[in-house]
Order: structure tokens, then sequence, then C-alpha cells
């Protein structure tokens, strides 16, 4: 029997080919994926409309938006770095592909340099190496996220809290929840919020200490009422530790040194406290003391295999650049402090401006005082004046999460954070509404 609607086909094209080919011509017509529009990094959007138009004051240009701690810099990377590589580079034996979750040898690296400063044991095959922890962040989002329609999900994240995570969660079909860090308590995060958020759909709680942008290094109480949370709702825990150690308040406590049931992805890497933002490397190490969590260290082995790792001169560099001495790191973590030290002595005597003092990481969050500064309706209109009037860079809180407030990064020399300090002084005692 011939099928009928072959035979109508071959009727039409008969008919049609002459008429559509010169009537239907095809047009471009390249689409983004709806994922696209969701994917919005509010940093760079922002440091593009509010540097749109040059400062009208000839003093020279300070930022102090960007996180990068090369940007001036704070100091040089940690010697053992540039001299590993170099060697790495000369060997010729760091050239080829490797296991995607990284070498054995730059793996145990990374499982030696975590037992040394966090005290936790990593067996090397719950280690995958990142491109940086960006990497590792879509990683675990891969690992544990449905794509649009495929079933109900959603992640918790800190507000404020650091943008490129919901940047990433644009690409996959999970909700994202927010739970509050409260200022009066240092930004400690509000744990009854994270009990009443957790459902059965959570897929993870990401907890990042010290934090960006608060500066605040939790305390081990909290950190503990963290767990318990976890543990009582069954989410894992990503804990977002690449500032680990930059403390000076108190010592910094590792999430999962203070987990014996809830499985917890500890993310770290070079882009902070080595100072080397541009090698993009990072990497993940799963803690699942009561081994529930095998799918998502099955998942880091599949999705580690996608891009074959990180760059391989820097795997064969990893055992010497993590071996870098705790002088060194002392070094840095006290210059950062002195930057807070110096930016929070001038902002406790600038009318207008209230911020906490810092215990960690590489930043200041500020709040500004509507009463005090009426005539900046929000935190983007005050800092794109204080560039046109002062040429001083900060991030408006919106990028966090966190209207009202802006963020200082505490990762200039010393001498620059106090040309700052004086600008933004005069800045709002300029502004400021005379009582
Ligand atoms: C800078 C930063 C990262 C990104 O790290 P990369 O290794 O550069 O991808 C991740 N988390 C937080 C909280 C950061 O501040």
């Amino acid at each position: 029997m011939p099928d009928i609607t072959l035979l109508h086909n071959d009727i039409n094209a008969r008919v049609n080919v002459p008429f559509k080919t010169k009537t239907v011509e095809r047009q471009w017509n390249i689409r983004a994926a709806p994922a696209v529009a969701r994917s919005r990094n509010p940093i760079r959007e922002t440091l593009a409309s509010i540097t749109a138009t040059a400062p009208s004051t000839s003093a020279s240009i300070i930022n102090l938006g960007l996180g990068d701690p090369t940007h001036y810099p704070l100091a040089s990377p940690p010697p053992a770095a540039i001299n590993a590589v170099r060697a790495a580079l000369e060997s010729e034996r760091a050239n080829g592909y490797v296991l995607g979750a990284g070498t054995v040898e730059a793996r145990q690296a990374v499982s030696d340099y975590q037992k040394r400063w966090d005290g936790v044991e990593y067996p090397v095959d719950r280690i995958v190496l990142t491109h940086g922890v960006g990497h590792a962040i879509d990683m675990i989002f891969n690992i544990l996220c449905p794509h649009d329609g495929q079933g109900r999900a959603n992640v918790l994240l800190p507000r404020p809290g650091f943008s490129q995570y919901s940047a990433l969660l644009g690409t996959f079909g999970a909700e994202i929840r927010y739970y509050d860090c409260i200022e009066e308590t240092d930004w400690e995060v509000d744990v009854d919020m994270i009990d009443e958020l957790c459902d059965e759909d959570t897929k993870c709680l990401v907890i990042i200490n010290p934090s960006n942008p608060c500066g605040s290094n939790y305390s081990r109480d909290s950190l503990k009422r963290i767990v318990s949370v976890a543990e009582k709702n069954k989410v894992p825990i990503v804990a977002d530790e690449i500032y680990h150690h930059m403390t000076w308040d108190k010592k910094f406590t590792p999430l999962a040194s203070l987990s014996d049931s809830v499985p917890i992805m500890t993310l770290s890497g070079l882009s902070k406290r080595f100072l080397l933002p541009g090698w993009r490397f990072g990497w993940i190490c799963l803690h699942d003391p009561l081994g529930v969590a095998g799918d998502i260290q099955r998942g880091m082995a599949a999705m580690g295999s996608r891009f074959m790792g990180p760059s391989t001169l820097t795997q064969r560099a990893l055992p010497e650049i993590l071996a870098t001495p705790g002088e060194w790191f002392d070094e840095v973590t006290a210059k950062i402090e002195t930057n807070a030290k110096i930016m929070y002595e001038a902002i406790s005597t600038t009318p207008g401006l209230v911020t906490n003092f810092p215990g960690g990481a590489l930043y200041m969050l500020v709040r500004i005082d509507p009463v005090v500064l009426p005539q900046f309706t929000d935190d983007v209109a005050f800092s794109t004046a204080l560039y046109q009037e002062e040429a001083v860079f900060v991030l408006p809180g919106v990028c966090f999460e966190a209207p009202g407030y802006f963020r200082v990064v505490l990762g200039a020399p010393a001498h620059i954070m106090s040309e700052v300090a004086e600008r933004m002084t005069s800045f709002c005692q300029r502004h400021a509404r005379r009582v």
C-alpha cells in the first residue's frame, strides 16, 4: 500500500519546489538558550555602568571593587609557585593528558595540604581538581541539580553572598533560597532560617567561610549549629573555604572537621590564599564519614573527566606550591589585617557609614545610613557618586544581595588603603546632612 503522506509530499514537492526556494529563503536566526539570560554576573555589569563616565576629579583612579589580590598587588605569589612551575615546564614531563580528576600526585598533595592545615583526612579518590573554585561550584551543581523541568530542586545560598553561585545556578532548574547572615552578630548565619528553608527537595546548603563579601570568620559554635541543622534535614553542605586560614580575629574552623555524619564538599584553591587567581586552579574534597555520598563521589569522577582537569604544569608543581611555609601566609594575612584596621578606623569616624571590624577573607561590608546621607537613593547611586567625585571604585551591595551596603576590597598596599579612607571620609563629610 502506498504511503499517503509520501505521495502528498511528492506532489507538493513537485508543484512547490521552484516556488518554495524563491520565497522561503532561510534567514539566520541564532538565538541563545533561555539559560544565558539567567546566567548574568551582576559584578561585571555594575562595574561597566558605574565606570561609564570618567571621574570629574584629576585624582588617580583607585579600584577597590574587584576581589583580585594581584591588581595592585598585595604581595608577590609564593616563590615556590614560580620556581616549581618553571621546573615543570622545563621537565617536559607535564605536557600530556592526565586523569580527568587530576594526577594522583597532585591530588595527594591536596590531601596532604588539607590534612596539614585543616586536620581533615581526604582519600585521594574523594578529591577532584578543577579550573578554579568557580568550576568546582559548577561541577557540584551539575552533580546535584536537575536541568530545567526535570524535577523539583532548591539550593540554599547566603545573603549577603557571592554572586557567582546564583549566576551558575541560572543554567539549572533549581530554585534559589537565600538564608540571612546577620549584621548585628558580625554576619553570623541565621541557622533557624536555614532550618525553615530546608525541605525534601533541598540539594545542598552553601556556606562561605570566611565570607565574601562580609569578611566574617564564623565561630566554632555557629558552625557546629550549621552542621546539626544539616544533619537534622539530611542536606549535604558545600563549604566554600577559598579564604581558609586568612583570618586574624580568631582561628579558622574547617567545617568538615566538625562533621561526623553530614557530607561536606570542601572547596579551595590557589586563587585567594596563594594570590594566583589567574592560574585557574581549585579542588573539591569530599568528606563523607558515613559513606552516604557515593553518588557525589561518582559524580566528581564523571564530571572531572568532562574537561580533563586543570593545567598539568600547575598539577606537576602542586606538591611544592602547597608546601609553602606558614610564615609566607602569615605575612600576607598581616597586611590584610592592617588594611582592615585602616579602613575600620576611618569609617568609624565618617558620618553616614557603619561597619563591623572584619575577621577574615579580603573584604569589608559597609552600610550607608540613609538618614545621614539622604542624597543617595541607593548603594548604586552612592558608589557612582564616589567614583565620579573621588575616583574610588567600590562595588555596591546589590551585587551581593545586600542593597544599602558597599564592599571594600582590602587587597591593596596600605598607602592606597589610607588614600581611599581619606577620600571616602571627605566625600561623606561633604554630603552628610548637617544637624
Ligand atoms: C573568588 C571566589 C571564588 C572563585 O574562585 P576561583 O578559583 O577564582 O574560581 C569562589 N568563592 C568565593 C567566595 C570567592 O570569593
